[in-house]
């Protein structure tokens, strides 16, 4: 009974997501099949995971390699169509199985994991494609390069070659977002870059006005975190 009603919930509330996410797309005179749903897994329970699968959703975001390793490996099986989103800082002594485990990473923002992940992308035979991840805050305890280091960095990941498809942000809690998503989007169409990775449960209909391509939402598909 219990996992009926969740089944039903989950079906529901995605299918009211990407129907809000389609009409503000369109609203503004954006592609709604220009715009992905990241549904973000993190710290869900299983049953949950497996009630989005089965209402039809194939992209996930999880912001720690080892949590979706014990969670994703064996679905990955299952689901030949399952598209993963690292969206979570990532630290040197993962990638190599953040390179194993997902399909794309939109949390670069540091020389050293540029490196680091051109290495073992080159070394597995997986060329997965990025995202850069601006500290559009300036916030000393956020991940994300600082806007002003921007340019270098892009350098870098074009040295090695790194696909580098857009940029990512987590505007400041305190701070309308509207104003870090407009930022963001500049910042990308300066560097000739597509795809704009933000909104999240609170502002993804903000972000898709502004032309995000990508919204990872939480809270809204599953509910609160355990
Ligand atoms: C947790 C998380 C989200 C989703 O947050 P909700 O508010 O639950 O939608 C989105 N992006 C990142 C980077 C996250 O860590």
């Amino acid at each position: 009974m219990c996992d009926l009603f969740r089944m039903n919930d989950i079906s529901e509330n995605l299918k009211s997501i990407l129907h809000k996410i389609s009409r503000t797309a369109r609203e503004y005179n954006h592609a709604p099949e220009g715009v992905t749903l990241v549904a973000v897994s993190k710290m869900q329970p299983p049953e949950k995971i497996a009630a989005m699968l089965a209402a039809g959703q194939r992209v996930f975001g999880e912001n720690r390699v080892q949590d979706a390793q014990e969670r994703w490996s064996d679905l990955r099986g299952q689901y030949a169509d399952l598209i993963l989103h690292l969206i979570g800082p990532l630290q040197t002594n993962k990638v190599r199985d953040a390179v194993g485990l997902f399909d794309v990473i939109e949390s670069v923002d540091r020389p050293d994991i540029v490196r680091a992940l051109a290495r073992e992308m080159k070394k597995q035979g997986r060329d997965l494609p990025c995202f850069v991840q601006v500290n559009t805050g300036a916030e000393p305890q956020k991940a994300g390069v600082w806007p002003g280091d921007l340019p270098a960095l892009l350098s870098l990941c074009a040295q090695e070659s790194l696909r580098v498809g857009g940029l990512m942000c987590i505007p400041p809690a305190t701070e309308p977002p509207a104003l870090h998503f407009a930022f963001l989007r500049q910042l990308a169409q300066q560097h000739g870059l597509a795809q704009l990775s933000m909104g999240m449960s609170s502002d993804y209909e903000k972000a898709v006005a502004l032309g995000a391509t990508h919204v990872r939402v939480g809270t809204a598909l599953f509910g609160a975190r355990e």
